[in-house]
């Protein structure tokens, strides 16, 4: 093995091997992977090796797009077979609301080229002769769907990956990693050291070990998985090779396997395994079987498709593969640890290996992953992420991988977990929860507590009525708000300003100002949007969100100067409320000395005051579009300011609204917000932000880009659209039509109370942006007239928030 390498990663599963390929391909070769056995001694050698292009998260989905396109040319280049069987899937709907979400995933991968088709139960026979018609409600068809040898894509990358120069180790392993301070690591295995300037945990199985080396201890954890293999089958004799399937109501999918067929089930009652630590010594074993969990999943299959059963259980595998807490890849460099890496809790690596090993390749070597890959960054999950919570996170979502998530429905594993001080009085108003990086906060109000329940629904809901209610009362009267769940920063120091204003692409503001301002990465995308809240000269609070924490705080630390500046995080600190509405102003001036008219604390101010006798700091913003202001408290003073606002308001009207109202009301305003209208593909200009991008006051990161996009006007345009909708808005990824093409993807969508009116948010080409007419949005499955907006729906003068 030799002692220096530029890259080490370590891990052979089809995941390390994956990234090993792409580092080579992307121009590194001085790459060594390290494996403790052979190549695939993970969760890789038993996997059942199903691939599909079908994801949540458009941009997973694109990825695993990539990687299934990515196995002719692993095979070209290394001569190994992957074993492809390409065969086309049927995803099964047997409920209404099924085949719902499978129109709304149709509806999806239109945008993203896929072609999807929605077929009925009667076509779906024809394509798989072994369900049983009765079961189901219609299907959707996918020809891109398949399978392929785990042994020969792993092979297959590695071979790739040593022709493009890289080493490959088999039978060590590594048992410790120490930090140098020039910021390069020493690895240190059972057979030697290797002195490397990046190491890449994809350890798969062990990932929470090597984890543990650096001091992190990432949220992954396996759980059991079974699958079950038949008899031969007479069915089969003669004919071409079956069609995958998922059975979501059995929770099973199924494919062909030799003569037989092959059946595997997401139980309810799925079992973590190795809770706590993974044993060196597993190596290619599989687990004892356990049919009797099962047996529930596998007895709707059997009524589902007779002919597996008649054929009798050949053999069953039981093996251990990761999650992540949502069940999506955790890739990226850690926040605190120089040039660490992780690429882990891969739980479909032959849909997605490729995809990751290509964006963090790019990450590494360009230092940008070249893709929006938000959705698998590790820099989403904060330190609630206890193992506990993990543990609690990934049986739930396994437990639910083939069943629907509705947009309104909140899960309730692991919850409550935190809390702010007026949980209780929220309760005690009727709130309904939601969970944001596993903190509450409340969505809505109910008027009863028997009412508080959210029916889940991909229409409107039962909360319709009440949100309405809080809507108007945030128009008419005045609204009060929880604010906590929002991610706030401290910087400070002599060199505070003039580090902002490299990093943030707005002005900075004077002291007692606020300003918005994106962020941008080198490519001039949009990787953050702050408030900009300036204290005193050298003191600055800002505020953006709380769920990238993070991933700013990594960004942060990257371009921090050793002297000068200090950032620290203080999301759970301060606590926050808001007031908004015509009357907040009334409400707040019987509570402090300060004069709030516009003329002594205009719009876009920030100052301490004292609330009664709380120290607060308050801004004059607001998210509604009312007029508004914002108060941060630090933790200990919420409930006091809480009762106080309460008692205050009495007389003006006074009420409690949620998060789902804000969202309604920010949409009316054209508002963005961060993972929707904002993310890293997606400029300044195109996001509608450009007026906060200032040329004239000197260098910032993403200038030249920013600038280039002003000149070009960008590729994309956010619009917004008045719906012409039923019962059912918009929620986010529906295609948007232009004379009869789908020409982009929504981004935000909802009922405007205020306004009478569905509305959405969306990109599409700038060439089409300024078309009067033309445009349509497909919710569920049907298409509906689309107005563009040239302005707000509401208030689009922006007077109110600023009168
Ligand atoms: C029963 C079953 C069925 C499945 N079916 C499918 C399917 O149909 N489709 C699909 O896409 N996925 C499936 N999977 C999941 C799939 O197996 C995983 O997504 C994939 O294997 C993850 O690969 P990995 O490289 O991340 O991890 P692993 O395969 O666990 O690889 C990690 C490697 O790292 C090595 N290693 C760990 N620590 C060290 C160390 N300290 N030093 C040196 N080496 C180390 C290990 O020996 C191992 O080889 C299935 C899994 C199971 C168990």
């Amino acid at each position: 093995m030799k002692s220096h390498a530029k890259v080490v990663v370590i891990g052979g599963g089809v995941v390390g091997a994956s990234v090993l390929y792409h580092l080579t391909k992307a121009g590194w070769k001085d790459v060594l992977l390290i494996e403790r056995a052979e190549l695939t001694s993970g969760s890789t050698w038993h996997a059942a090796g199903g691939m599909h292009t079908v994801n949540g998260d458009p941009n997973v989905a694109k990825l695993q797009q990539y990687t299934i396109e990515l196995y002719k040319e692993i095979e070209a280049v290394s001569g190994q077979s992957c074993g492809v069987h390409i065969t086309g899937g049927l995803m099964l709907a047997g409920t209404r609301e099924r085949l719902d979400w499978l129109k709304m995933a149709k509806a999806r991968g239109r945008y993203l080229g896929m072609d999807l088709e929605i077929i009925s139960v009667d076509e779906a026979a024809k394509l798989f002769p072994l369900l049983e018609k009765k079961h189901f409600t219609g299907a959707m068809y996918d020809p891109i769907e398949g399978h392929v040898d785990p042994y020969g894509v792993t092979h297959a990358y590695a071979k790739s990956a040593q022709i493009g120069g890289a080493e490959i180790v088999r039978h060590t392993r590594v048992i410790d990693l120490k930090p140098r301070t020039d910021g390069t690591w020493d690895v240190i295995t059972d057979h030697g050291n290797v002195r490397a300037e990046h190491v890449v945990n994809a350890a798969g199985l062990w990932a929470r070990e090597v984890g543990r080396m650096v001091g992190i201890e990432l949220p992954v954890l396996a759980m059991e998985h079974q699958y079950l293999i038949t008899g031969d089958m007479p069915e089969l004799v003669g004919k071409p090779e079956q069609l995958h399937a998922i059975d979501f109501e059995g929770e099973i999918y199924i494919r062909q396997e030799r003569g037989g067929m092959l059946m595997g089930t997401y139980e309810r009652a799925g079992v973590p395994w190795s809770e706590v630590t993974t044993p060196w010594d597993f190596g290619q074993d599989l687990l004892p079987n356990d049919l009797e969990r099962i047996a529930p999943s596998l007895e709707v299959g059997f009524a589902h498709f007779p002919a597996l059963e008649r054929a009798g259980i050949r053999k069953v595998v039981n093996g251990p593969f990761t999650f992540a807490p949502d069940g999506n890849p955790l890739i990226g460099p850690i926040k605190g640890l120089r040039n660490f890496w992780v690429a882990c809790g891969v739980m479909a690596g032959f849909s997605q290996g490729g995809g990751v090993g290509l964006a963090l390749s790019r990450w590494m070597v360009d230092g940008d992953p070249g893709a929006d890959v938000w959705g698998m960054d590790v820099a989403r999950y904060g330190d609630w992420t206890t193992l506990a919570y993990t543990n609690a996170k990934v049986r739930e979502n396994y437990s639910r991988r083939f069943r629907i998530r509705f947009p309104n429905e909140e899960l309730p594993a692991a919850r409550p977990l935190r809390t702010t001080p007026i949980y209780e009085r929220l309760a005690a108003e009727h709130a309904v929860f939601g969970d944001y990086c596993a903190l509450e906060h409340a969505l809505w109000f109910a008027p009863t507590e028997a009412e508080a329940v959210d029916q889940v629904s991909f229409r409107r809901s039962n909360a319709h009525p009440h949100i309405a209610r809080e809507c108007t009362t945030v128009r008419d009267h005045v609204g009060l708000l929880e604010i906590s769940n929002y991610g706030k920063f401290e910087v400070q120091g002599p060199a505070a300003a003039e580090w902002l204003s490299k990093i943030m692409a707005n002005r900075i503001p004077s002291v007692g100002r606020i300003a918005l301002s994106p962020m941008l990465n080198d490519r001039g995308k949009l990787i953050g949007d702050f408030t900009l809240c300036r204290i005193a000269a050298d003191h600055f609070f800002l505020v953006g969100t709380y769920a990238a924490e993070t991933y700013y705080l990594r960004w942060f630390e990257r371009h921090l100067p050793l002297t000068g500046v200090t950032v620290r995080p203080c999301a759970m600190q301060y606590a926050g409320l808001s007031v908004a509405g015509p009357k907040s102003r009334a409400l707040l001036q019987r509570l402090v000395r300060e004069d709030l008219s516009t003329g002594s604390f205009p719009f876009m101010s920030f100052k301490r005051m004292e609330v009664g006798m709380i120290p607060a700091y308050v801004g004059r913003v607001s998210f509604t579009g009312e007029l508004g202001y914002e108060m941060w408290v630090t933790t200990e003073y919420q409930r006091a300011l809480y009762d106080l606002l309460r008692r205050a308001g009495l007389e003006h009207g006074l009420r409690s609204f949620g998060g789902r109202a804000l969202n309604a009301m920010r949409i009316e305003k054209n508002f963005g917000t961060w993972a929707r209208e904002y993310r890293p593909i997606y400029g300044p200009f195109e996001a509608g932000l450009g007026r906060f991008v200032d040329f004239k006051k000197g260098d910032f990161i993403g200038r030249a880009a920013a600038a280039e996009e002003k000149d070009s006007g960008g590729a994309l345009r956010l619009v917004a659209f008045k719906v012409d909708a039923a019962d059912a808005d918009a929620i986010g990824d529906e295609p948007i039509w232009h004379e009869g093409k789908v020409v982009g993807w929504v981004t935000s969508g909802t009922f405007g109370h205020r306004v009478g009116a569905s509305l959405a948010l969306g990109y599409v080409p700038g060439s089409v942006a300024a078309a009067e007419s033309g445009f349509e949005i497909e919710i569920i499955g049907e298409r509906h007239r689309a107005t563009r907006l040239a302005a707000p729906a509401y208030d689009s003068s922006g007077a109110l928030m600023r009168g």
